[in-house]
């Protein structure tokens, strides 16, 4: 099983804010150049507004709703229509930019290069509602044997499994 952490960008990764507005700005950063380089390969637009939804994301580090991100980027005189951010969503989770999260109907940035195909394993926190992408090849491929029994063909792999995180369970512990 390999494990991506959200967190582990190369540096601290809590978004803990006290007003839960502020977002980490070097995560956004390195997500846009990112795209911006990907889109540019694949001959496709990256717009300011499609920049912004993903940024937004992307310096958010956990599941966030289309009107949560409208929200966010609207203000001074600026309002974005929920409208345009499931369009410009629509985009990015079909560069695999972000995936969506079913269950919160969420929004994560994904930075991984792990392909269209890949099975992830989704593992949300309850405590902190921190999450964690995964790829684990022991479960596609006994998904694939399940799936072919039944003689499915499935769209997209992606499994969510709720619980508590590691460090929520330590702090947990800590404070008894
Ligand atoms: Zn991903
Ligand atoms: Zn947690």
């Amino acid at each position: 099983m390999r494990a991506y952490a959200q967190q582990d960008h190369g540096h601290d990764h809590h978004h803990d804010g006290a007003d839960g507005r502020h977002g980490c700005g070097r995560c956004a950063e390195s997500a846009t150049e990112r795209a911006e380089r990907l889109c540019q390969e694949r001959g496709l637009q990256f717009t300011p507004l499609r920049r912004d939804v993903l940024a937004v994301v992307a310096a958010e580090g956990r599941p966030l709703g289309a009107y949560d991100i409208a929200e966010r980027m609207s203000g001074q005189g600026r309002r974005v229509a929920a409208v345009s951010v499931y369009r410009a969503l629509d985009f990015l989770t079909e560069q695999g930019l972000v995936h969506r999260i079913s269950s919160r109907n969420a929004f994560v940035s994904c930075e991984h290069d792990h392909g269209d195909g890949a099975s992830l394993v989704f593992l949300i926190c309850r405590s902190c509602g921190g999450i964690d992408e995964m790829t684990a090849p022991a479960v596609e491929s006994a998904l694939d044997a399940t799936l072919a029994q039944a003689g499915f063909t499935p769209t997209s792999r992606i499994l969510e499994v709720e619980g508590e995180c590691g460090s929520c369970r330590e702090r947990r512990r800590r404070e008894g």
